[in-house]
């Protein structure tokens, strides 16, 4: 395995970047994609459809879009307005399904208000589900059979597993247990022969519980809820939170010494982006962490790519290089 240099931020911890990995899996897709075009003259094509104009979601499709051109996907993105009925997106989702030329699409979550989420998951055809939100790919997570994983899950796993990390008999602790992230995370850990712990809101002392693992998977949607207690002195650290936070005390007291920087993107953009796990008193006791933002979103969009040419393959019957 290639050595990788990482930065140390602070303490102790050494960063667990998600770049180096998501280059490298974007690098992947870029040359399969470029053999598609070149032994079977298609390029696989996603589609995103927004409902609304949420700002994150707007820079989120914007990311997908843009990645697509970059590694030379076709895309498209449907754009529909705030008021839409679940009928409306229902109709637009069975188009999809029929297209020939799309091979994946996703519906970006989440939903205005009114709109029913399931039913919307639930009428996308699975083979092209490349979210892995549908409960047939859901279903295949857990029975272990070839399916299309969800993005962040898979891309956790991606970059435990080429990062070196020794997943096989680790103890690990998800914190947060939803669908798209918590659950499914588990469940590809222990696939891994990891053993797995799960907590969420309920759980009893929780820093008890998170303490025993060596990996740490925070996925709450609580800025920097996770603290110095809670992590085992060397622990891997994996950081899936994406929180907005508005308020300056908030900042210096989650960054400490380093909040300068963050302070500068609170007065440019009136926020900042923080993850679940508390900055400078995690990267003093764990081993390794991975950074918000530059960590787990990155392997995101590389691992919806992925999916996107794994779908475009086994819907035209295209064998793996
Ligand atoms: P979610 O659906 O809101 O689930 C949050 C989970 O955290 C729930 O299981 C909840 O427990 C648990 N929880 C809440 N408060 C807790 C506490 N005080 N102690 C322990 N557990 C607690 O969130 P999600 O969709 O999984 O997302 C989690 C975070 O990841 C968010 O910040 C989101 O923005 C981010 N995210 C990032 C990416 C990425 O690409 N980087 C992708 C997806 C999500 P209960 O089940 O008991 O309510």
């Amino acid at each position: 395995m290639e050595t990788v240099k990482l930065k140390t931020e602070g303490g102790g911890a050494q960063r667990l970047e998600g770049a180096r990995v998501a280059d490298e899996i974007k690098r992947e897709v870029a040359e399969e994609v470029a053999r598609l075009k070149r032994e079977h003259g298609f390029a696989p094509r996603l589609a995103v459809v927004q409902v609304g104009e949420d700002p994150a979601s707007t820079i989120y499709v914007r990311n997908k879009v843009r990645t697509c051109e970059e590694l030379g996907l076709g895309s498209e993105r449907h754009a529909l307005p705030e008021g839409t009925t679940t009928e409306g997106l229902l109709a637009l989702v069975r188009d999809l399904n029929a297209r020939e030329d799309v091979d994946g699409f996703l519906v970006q979550l989440p939903l205005p208000r009114g709109v029913d989420e399931s039913a919307v998951i639930e009428a996308i055809d699975p083979d092209k589900d490349v979210d892995g939100f549908h409960p047939v790919n859901v279903g295949r997570l857990m029975l272990r059979r070839p399916g299309l994983l969800p993005c962040t899950p898979a891309g956790i796993v991606e970059l435990l597993v080429r990062e070196g990390v020794e997943v096989a008999g680790a103890r690990v602790c998800v914190v947060g247990r939803s669908n798209i992230v918590g659950r499914p995370v588990a469940e590809l850990l222990l696939q891994r022969d990891a053993t797995v712990t799960i907590c969420h809101s309920r759980t009893r002392c929780l820093s008890e519980v998170t303490r025993e693992a060596d990996i740490l998977v925070a996925a709450v949607g609580r800025a920097g809820l996770i603290r110095a207690e809670h992590v085992k002195p060397g622990a891997v650290v994996i950081d899936v939170g994406m929180n907005q936070i508005h308020d300056e005390v908030e900042v210096r007291q989650l960054f400490g010494d380093g909040a300068d920087k963050r302070l500068a993107s609170l007065s440019q953009r009136g926020y900042t982006v923080v993850g679940d796990v508390h900055p400078a008193e995690v990267s003093r006791v764990a081993g390794r962490l991975t950074p918000v933002p530059g960590g787990v979103g990155l392997l995101t969009v590389a691992m919806l790519m992925k999916n996107t040419v794994t779908a475009a393959r086994r819907r035209r019957g295209i064998e793996k290089p």
